[in-house]
């Protein structure tokens, strides 16, 4: 039967002092510098783009990483860049391939093309198996690795990613989502969209920038890799989020700043996890897997009773929960919450 229509979903309000560690959402927000930029250009919302904002974002970006700027396409996040890349290099024709688990939007947007599927496990030490997938599909048209890897915070490296790009199937392309990319040691591989390489690379403003709710991200390619994109769809950029973007890149602190605490609260967090005997996925990453050795969604619904909202499984691994890592204060109700819910029998 055809699904029942539903409008689109939107989050419901959360009480007040919910820890919400479910989404790999920055608790930091946009940066000060961000925060002054929106509220500067926001009166002048009334025009789709206004001040060359888009522009001289992309100028800002291109000169820091060394890029022509036609190898630079802004967008309002970088969800609608990974499903256009899909849509645009998948078909009933072209294989989507992907890591499991990973992140699933590029999966969703492979079943609209209709693409057939493959879905490859991580190595043992969680990495993604990259031989095994350029391997997986003599007619892959797209070959997503996330890097680091969305849910477990695992790393890719270049040598994999260039044996990728040498490897790959004929017409196929990579798509290297760097969404988490600034708070790991995870590869620069912009050098090989400057190469013109068959890569399109990823970026977004909503992870280490702390703009989620803002919008700003960026496809990075070749012009001919990125031309394929545009019919999918041209928006104006919220001026708010190009404008906090610009601000936000041309702070030289605040990557690394944001980076030591958040990992500094993550390796907090593996210290408790350890101290306790609780199985986990070393991550470079926002988030991490903890293996609760029990049915991860009646841990979840536990979790939630307290309310701490922690992540979700994913059906490869059904006892695994994703925990994003929060502010100290945070982390400190998470722990209390998890060992109460771990010491309790399951359900
Ligand atoms: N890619 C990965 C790996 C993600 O985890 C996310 C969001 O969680 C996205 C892309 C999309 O994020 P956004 O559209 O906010 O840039």
């Amino acid at each position: 039967a055809p699904a029942a229509a539903t409008a689109r979903r939107t989050r419901p309000a959360m009480p007040a002092d919910a820890v919400l560690i479910n989404a790999n959402e920055n608790p930091l927000g946009p940066c000060t510098a961000a925060c002054e930029a929106i509220a500067a250009i926001a009166h002048k919302g009334g025009r789709y783009d206004i001040d060359g904002e888009t522009a001289k974002l992309t100028t800002t970006f291109a000169k820091q990483n060394g890029l022509k700027e036609d190898y630079i396409s802004v967008y309002a996040g970088s969800s609608e860049p990974l499903h256009f890349t899909v849509l645009a290099f998948t078909s009933p024709t072209r294989g989507f391939v992907t890591a499991d688990p990973s992140y699933e939007a590029g999966m969703r947007a492979a079943m609209i093309a209709k693409a057939k599927i493959s879905k490859i496990p991580l190595k043992a030490d969680y990495s993604h198996d990259v031989k095994a997938m350029v391997a997986a599909d003599p007619n892959a048209g797209v070959i997503y690795i996330c890097n680091p890897n969305n849910p477990t915070g695992t790393l890719t490296t270049k040598e994999d990613i260039i044996y990728a790009l040498e490897n790959k199937p004929k017409g196929s392309i990579l798509l290297v989502d760097e969404a988490y990319i600034h708070l790991s040691d995870a590869p620069n591989v912009l050098d090989l969209v400057a190469a013109d390489k068959d890569l399109i690379v990823l970026r977004t403003f909503s992870k280490v920038y702390g703009m989620a709710g803002i919008r700003c991200g960026f496809a990075v390619g070749r012009p001919d890799l990125l031309a394929k994109l545009q019919p999918f769809g041209q928006n104006a950029m919220p001026i708010t989020g190009s404008a906090a973007a610009n601000v936000s890149l041309l702070d030289p602190e605040l990557v690394p700043i944001r980076r030591k605490i958040i990992a500094d609260t993550r390796n907090d967090t593996f210290e408790f996890l350890k101290a306790n005997n609780y199985k986990y996925i070393p991550s470079h990453s926002n988030c991490f897997m903890i293996d609760t050795g029990r049915n991860g969604q009646q841990v979840i619904a536990a979790m939630r009773e307290k309310n701490v909202f922690i992540g979700r499984t994913w059906p490869i691994w059904p006892n695994v929960v994703r925990v994003s890592v929060g502010t100290p204060a945070e982390m400190a109700k998470f722990k209390t919450a998890f060992k109460e819910v771990m010491d309790a029998p399951p359900t």
